[in-house]
């Protein structure tokens, strides 16, 4: 069921080179403010996706180690964010959402429930009707202290694009000791969850009928609010996969309203 890609040609993304990036126009969050938690000169993640618009992760890792020493600490983001608030607040600017995302994988920052709080007072003080927002990978869900963290967040949107473990390790490349299943339980234990898929083709196929039904089956299980489905927006890391074509995502969200009974948009 896979079709003809677009030819338009993909572009590049750089790294975020701070802490605050944006407001950008975001497809899924409308205006918003980016708040990368992660190092400013590498990408630091717990998966290698095929399709990662950063790039490939050069060390892929669970446990960042001696990397935590170039995280910013919970002050330095709290400064770096009140500083960007107040601004737009005096020039009357709202925003939609403040989004947690950047470099990487932000569960991986260890203090990241403190961070949220924080973040959560700066926005009821500077921007109230903007959500605060997370995208994830999802490699972390198992954590019951990320569980608590993603749980004060308006907006949790975690990956989940492979319908089996073999077909999550080709495409995503996690680090040990990253189970599919555990992620599944984990996601089942949070609620009012968003679930994103990313759809290519070429080296790896994950749009093909019988992957999307094994992620359909996966889909039932876990019941999130609902899903969104999107292919290639910028340059992957693996420059032998391409985007999946307007009528495969069509017909993939079709799948998830239809067979799964579950709210989907195209992204
Ligand atoms: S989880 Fe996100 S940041 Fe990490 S490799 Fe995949 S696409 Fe890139």
């Amino acid at each position: 069921m896979t079709r003809t890609p677009s030819k338009t040609p993909l572009k590049k993304l750089s790294l975020q080179p701070g802490i605050i990036y944006g407001p950008v126009q975001s497809r899924r969050l409308g205006r918003s403010l980016g708040i990368n938690l992660l190092p400013a000169d590498y990408k630091l993640c717990s998966f290698n996706c095929l399709y990662c618009q950063y790039g490939w992760t050069k060390n892929v890792t669970f446990t960042p180690g001696d990397r935590l020493k170039d995280l910013p600490s919970p002050d330095a983001v709290s400064t770096a964010l009140e500083n960007a608030l107040a601004e737009f607040s005096r020039g009357d600017k709202a925003i939609d959402a403040i989004s947690i995302c950047g470099n990487g994988e932000p569960t991986l920052y260890p203090a990241l429930g403190e961070v949220v709080a924080k973040i959560k007072k700066l926005r009821d003080r500077y921007q109230p009707d903007a959500r605060t927002a997370i995208l994830s990978n999802s490699s972390t869900v198992g954590d019951p202290a990320v569980r608590v963290a993603l749980a004060l967040l308006d907006l949790k949107i975690m990956k989940f694009d492979a319908g089996s473990e073999e077909m999550f390790r080709q495409l995503n490349h996690p680090a040990a000791p990253v189970y599919m299943g555990e992620i599944i339980s984990g996601l089942k234990e949070l609620e009012n969850i968003l679930l994103q898929a990313c759809f290519v083709q070429g080296r790896v196929t994950n749009a093909d009928p019988d992957s999307v039904a094994m992620w359909l089956e996966k889909l039932r299980e876990i019941r999130p609010l609902g899903v969104q489905v999107y292919t290639l927006d910028r340059e992957p890391a693996d420059k032998r996969i391409e985007r999946v074509s307007a009528a495969t995502l069509s017909w993939i969200a079709d799948a998830v309203r239809w067979r799964s009974r579950l709210k989907v948009e195209i992204f």
